[in-house]
C-alpha cells in the first residue's frame, strides 16, 4: 500500500500536525483497517450467532461502538450470506462514531441529512430498536437508491428514505426532530487510503469549495433540530477548514447552539482511517408536539382514501395466514403508491404523514409491506427483513454454508420440505430471513427481487 500524495496537502498537514506529521503520512503506507457492525435488530451481543460471526471473520472489538468490529479481510464477511441476512453492515471502523455521538433513543424522531450508502443511518436505527422515525436523506437520486436498499437489508422497519435538498426539507418541518445527523459532504481525506478518486479530486480549492457547502447545508440542519436537540456535525477529512473552523462559524451564526464535545480520530493514533465529529445542542426545552412555525404543507391525494385502506385489509389478511408473529408499529398509517403499499410509521408528535410527504421524492415512504396486483397481496422484499424467520407460518431454513442457500441466493427454486403447505413462506439462514418463497407442489418457488440475486457460476 503506497498512496501517493498531493504534495499541497502534505504540507498542509505538516503544517497542522507539526511533530506528528510523520507518524500521519506514515499511515498511509500501512493497509486500510476493515470493520463492521453487527445490526442489533437482528442479532444481539449474547447470541450464539454472534459468537461464531466473531469467529468466522476475526472480529476485535472497537472501543468506541458497541456493535462495531474490526475484521480480518481475507474472510470477506460481504460476500457470506449472513450479509444478505442484514446481520452486519461493513463500515470502516472510525466511522461508527458519529452515530454514536449522536445517542439517538427508541421514541424519538431522528433525521440523517446526508445519509447514502447508509453506514450511520442503519447504525441509528439499530440504535432506535424500530421505535420513533428515522429519515433518511440523499439529495443524489443513485446513492437515494443505494441507500434505500440498505436501509431495507438492515430491516428498518421505522425509516423514510427521502430524496431532497436539505432546504426543501427545512421549509417542510422546521423545527421537527429531536436529533440531526449531518455527515457533510467534505473533501474526503480520510479517504485516501481506501479511494485513489479521492486523492485524485483532492486540491485546495476542493477544500474551500467543501467548507462553502457545508456552510449552505449547516443553517438547515439548525432549522430542522428542536429546541433542546442535538445535532451532530461530521467529515471524514483532515483539514480544520472543514472541521474546526466550520463549527466555528456555524457557532458565531447560531448563538443558540453551544458545543458539548469535539472527537477526533486520527488513522496513525486510532484503528480506522480518521473522522472528526462535533457533538452541537441547540437551547430551549424539546417537547414531544410538534409545533411548526410556519404553515404545513399541502396535502397530496396520492397517499390517502379508500385504496390504502382495502390494501391494507389485504395485507392484514396475508399477514394472519402467512406471518402471524409479526405486528405492525401501532402507531402509523397506510401509504399507497400505485400498487405497492407502505406502512409509515407515526409516533407521537411526529409531522412527517402523508400529507408533508406530498410532492417529495421518495425513494422508501416507510415500510414496503408488498403490492397488490389483480387482487391478490404479494409480499415484499423488505418486509421479510424486517421481521424473523420465527414469526413465519412456512419456513425453509438451511445452513449458510449449505449448496441450498447459495442456490437461493442465485434466484433458483427449491425442493419443498416434507408436509411444507402451499403459500408464501420465508428462506432463512440462522433463523434470519433471507427472502420470500411461494410453496406449491412440492417446490418452493423462489421470490428474491432479480437485482439482489447472486451471479450463477
Ligand atoms: N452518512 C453516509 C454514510 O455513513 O454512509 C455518508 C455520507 S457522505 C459523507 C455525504 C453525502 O452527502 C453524500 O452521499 C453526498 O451525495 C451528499 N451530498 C452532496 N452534496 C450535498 C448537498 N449539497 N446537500 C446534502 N447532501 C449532499
Amino acid at each position: 500500500m503506497n498512496t501517493v500524495l498531493p504534495d499541497a496537502y502534505v504540507e498542509r498537514m505538516r503544517r497542522q500536525l507539526g511533530g506528528e506529521a510523520d507518524d500521519f503520512l506514515a499511515s498511509y503506507r500501512r493497509p486500510r483497517t476493515f470493520g463492521l457492525r453487527l445490526n442489533p435488530l437482528k442479532i444481539g451481543p449474547a447470541d450464539p450467532l454472534a459468537a461464531r460471526i466473531a469467529a468466522a471473520f476475526k472480529l476485535k472489538p472497537v472501543p468506541w461502538c458497541g456493535t462495531g468490529f474490526t475484521y480480518d479481510e481475507r474472510t470477506r464477511p460481504g460476500r457470506h450470506p449472513w450479509h444478505a441476512a442484514g446481520l452486519y453492515y461493513i463500515q470502516e471502523p472510525s466511522a461508527m462514531i458519529a452515530a454514536e455521538l449522536l445517542d439517538a433513543r427508541p421514541g424519538e424522531l431522528v433525521l440523517d441529512l446526508a445519509a447514502a450508502p447508509g453506514g450511520k443511518t442503519t447504525q441509528i436505527g439499530g440504535r432506535m430498536g424500530g421505535r420513533g422515525l428515522l429519515v433518511a436523506n440523499e439529495i443524489h437520486p443513485g446513492r437515494a437508491k443505494i441507500l434505500a436498499e440498505n436501509v431495507e437489508r438492515a430491516g428498518l422497519a421505522n425509516a423514510v428514505v427521502t430524496n431532497a435538498e436539505p432546504d426543501e426539507l427545512a421549509a417542510r418541518w422546521p423545527e421537527a426532530f429531536d436529533r440531526v445527523l449531518l455527515d457533510a459532504p467534505c473533501s474526503g481525506e480520510g479517504m485516501f487510503r481506501k479511494d485513489p478518486d479521492a486523492v485524485r479530486e483532492w486540491s485546495p480549492e476542493a477544500v474551500a469549495m467543501c467548507a462553502r457547502r457545508q456552510r449552505d447545508i449547516l443553517p438547515c440542519a439548525a432549522r430542522l433540530l428542536k429546541p433542546g436537540g442535538r445535532l451532530v456535525y461530521s467529515t471524514c477529512t483532515f483539514n480544520r477548514e472543514e472541521n474546526e473552523e466550520t463549527v466555528g462559524w456555524f457557532l458565531r451564526t447560531f448563538p443558540e447552539f453551544r458545543l458539548v464535545r469535539e472527537e477526533r480520530l486520527w488513522p496513525h493514533r486510532d484503528e480506522g482511517e480518521g473522522h472528526y465529529a462535533a457533538v452541537l445542542e441547540k437551547e430551549g426545552e424539546r417537547t414531544e408536539r410538534w409545533r411548526s412555525p410556519s404553515p404545513p404543507a399541502k396535502g397530496g391525494k396520492r397517499e390517502r382514501g379508500g385504496g390504502a385502506a382495502e390494501a391494507l385489509a389485504l395485507y392484514r389478511e396475508f399477514a394472519a395466514e402467512a406471518l402471524p408473529g409479526f405486528e405492525l408499529p401501532p402507531a402509523g398509517e397506510p401509504l399507497l403508491f400505485g400498487e405497492s403499499l407502505f406502512w409509515l410509521p407515526r409516533p407521537e408528535g411526529s409531522p412527517v404523514g402523508a400529507a408533508s410527504l406530498a410532492r417529495l421524492r421518495l425513494p422508501r415512504p416507510g415500510l414496503h409491506l408488498g403490492d397488490v396486483r389483480k387482487g391478490r397481496f404479494e409480499p415484499a422484499h423488505a418486509l421479510a427483513m424486517a421481521v424473523s424467520g420465527s414469526m413465519a407460518a412456512r419456513r425453509r431454513e438451511a445452513a449458510p454454508d449449505s449448496p441450498e442457500t447459495a442456490a437461493y441466493l442465485r434466484g433458483e427454486s427449491l425442493p419443498a420440505p416434507d408436509g411444507l403447505a402451499r403459500g408464501w413462506g420465508l428462506a432463512t439462514v440462522d433463523g434470519c430471513p433471507l427472502g420470500w418463497f411461494k410453496a406449491s407442489d412440492g417446490v418452493c418457488k423462489n421470490r428474491l427481487p432479480k437485482g439482489l440475486r447472486s451471479p450463477s457460476a
